[in-house]
């Protein structure tokens, strides 16, 4: 399986930064799970990176928040099906309706395509899921978070139903359990990661700078 930042507060030499975050994933289909802040700027990053709107097949939404849904004007299309927490507001679900084939509500964890799962909403307060993504070699599961509001430790938890933890991709947000980090073998801190630098630096051997442009295999 193959991931791609596409939308990041840092960015690769020809690619734009902004707050907030999108990763296309390659999984058989490709699906984009988040589409950052600014329409004008996905754009412009996805026709850098060679990625057609209409090669995507599926738009996952972790959150109903203006960094993670703000673009998504500018990559809904007739044919994409878009997957977003249940408790989304009943407008925001019928103007994606208008403009994609479905709109899919995730209550509880479930699977999107093989070897590509949903935690299902977490939190109390923001409502967040998470994508839970199997290892091309069956070592376990790397967890991809939007901003990770129900905190790392819980969707790293609620993750394990679909296998062992292999690693975790994407906003942390102010996950400061750092030492939880140890059981994992890939760390690629995005985002909103309060504690990115301190990531970095503990991890060094296995954690990866998130930007724009960066390519992850899994
Ligand atoms: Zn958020
Ligand atoms: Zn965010």
């Amino acid at each position: 399986m193959k991931l791609r930042i596409v939308y990041d507060n840092e960015a690769k030499e020809g690619l734009e930064s902004d707050w907030g975050f999108s990763c296309l994933i390659e999984a058989g289909k490709r699906i984009l799970f988040d589409t950052g802040a600014s329409g004008e700027i996905l754009s412009r990053n996805m026709q850098r990176l060679g990625i057609r709107k209409e090669e995507i097949e599926i738009i996952v939404l972790s959150h109903e928040h203006w960094d993670h849904i703000g673009g998504l004007s500018a990559v809904l299309h007739q044919n994409v099906a878009v997957y977003v927490p249940g408790s989304f507001t009943k407008r925001t679900k019928k103007g994606i309706e208008r403009k994609a084939a479905e709109v899919l509500e995730v209550s509880g964890p479930a699977d999107i395509v093989p070897g590509v799962h949903t935690t299902g909403e977490l939190g109390i307060g923001i409502k967040e899921q998470s994508l839970v993504l199997e290892t091309k070699g069956g070592e376990g599961v790397v967890v991809l978070t939007g901003c990770a509001h129900p905190g790392l430790e819980n969707i790293l938890e609620a993750a394990k139903v679909f296998g062992e933890l292999y690693g975790a991709v994407g906003g942390f947000h102010g996950f400061d359990k750092l030492k939880r980090l140890e059981e994992l073998k890939m760390i690629v801190p995005c985002h909103c990661t309060v504690r990115k630098e301190e990531i970095l630096r503990m991890y060094s051997e296995k954690a990866v700078r998130c930007e724009a442009g960066e390519r992850i295999k899994i």
